[in-house]
């Protein structure tokens, strides 16, 4: 496979960076291609100075999307979401005319499951704070899976990218050398499966479950308003 591995973390010494190195060498031992974004240490510009702008740098990114068909996108979780410096990164990236703004013939727009990024996949790789059970369906700080909605549903799924399931170490703060044996074991193994694992089943948008108002017709996930109505 063509990975593209995001990288958004600004310390070279710190826990996601020696997992990234950890995943890098699984993918080389798995025999898969790879490039690598390290947003900090490309010192990337993650500011919107003008919408949609093929500026050289974003070029070169999105040239690199291309070459893959598959995306890693590695963070630690920062106030319940993504470093804004990787943010910026989509949002220069990802414009109209590359990332999304794709009609059919019928001038139907292209998105949720068709568009632009179609036939790519994409997996988040994260740690949090919090422990499991806090960021589990209960938990006091919301659901990770929900949480993580946003980049993988109104960015990777919008674009037509495949979400696999995310990749998750939970209490990073407090992870000791039998726990990050544990998570790069865990890691090496989501690698190894990367082209084999089921994506998350988000509902196309033009795949007959939702309405013109683009609303989920009414018998589907009946009753429920919840974010994952939105996967069959
Ligand atoms: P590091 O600080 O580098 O390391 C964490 C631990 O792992 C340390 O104990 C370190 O000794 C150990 N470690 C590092 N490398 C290794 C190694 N190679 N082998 C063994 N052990 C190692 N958490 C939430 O849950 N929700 C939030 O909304 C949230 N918001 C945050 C906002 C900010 C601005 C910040 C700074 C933190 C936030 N956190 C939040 C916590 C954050 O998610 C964690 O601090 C982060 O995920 C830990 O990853 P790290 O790479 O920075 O870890």
């Amino acid at each position: 496979m063509k990975v593209l591995w995001l990288f958004a973390h600004p310390e070279p010494a710190s826990l996601n960076a020696a997992l990234r190195d950890e995943g890098l060498r699984a993918l080389r031992e798995l025999g898969h291609e790879y490039v690598q974004s390290d947003l900090y240490e490309m010192k990337w510009d993650p500011i919107v100075r003008e919408i949609a702008s093929f500026d050289p740098d974003v070029v070169a990114e999105q040239e690199k999307i291309s070459w893959a068909d598959t995306l890693v996108v590695q963070f630690p979780l920062w106030w319940y979401g993504m470093p804004a410096i990787l943010k910026g990164w989509f949002d220069r990236v990802f414009v109209k005319g590359f990332g999304y703004g794709l009609k059919d013939e019928n001038g139907r727009v292209l998105r949720y499951g068709e568009g632009m990024l179609a036939g790519k996949r994409a997996m988040i790789v994260t740690t949090a704070g919090g422990r499991a059970s806090s960021l589990g369906p209960r938990g006091v700080n919301g659901n990770l899976e929900q949480l993580l909605f946003p980049l993988q549903h109104g960015t990777f799924w919008y674009t037509g990218m495949a979400a696999l399931p995310p990749f998750v170490v939970y209490s990073a703060d407090r992870t000791d050398a039998a726990e990050f044996t544990a998570a790069a074991s865990g890691l090496r193994e989501r690698l190894a499966r990367l082209e084999t694992t089921e994506p998350i089943p988000y509902r196309a948008q033009n795949g007959g479950d939702y309405d013109s108002d683009l609303v989920l017709l009414p018998h589907l996930a009946a009753g429920r308003t919840d974010l994952d109505v939105h996967q069959r």
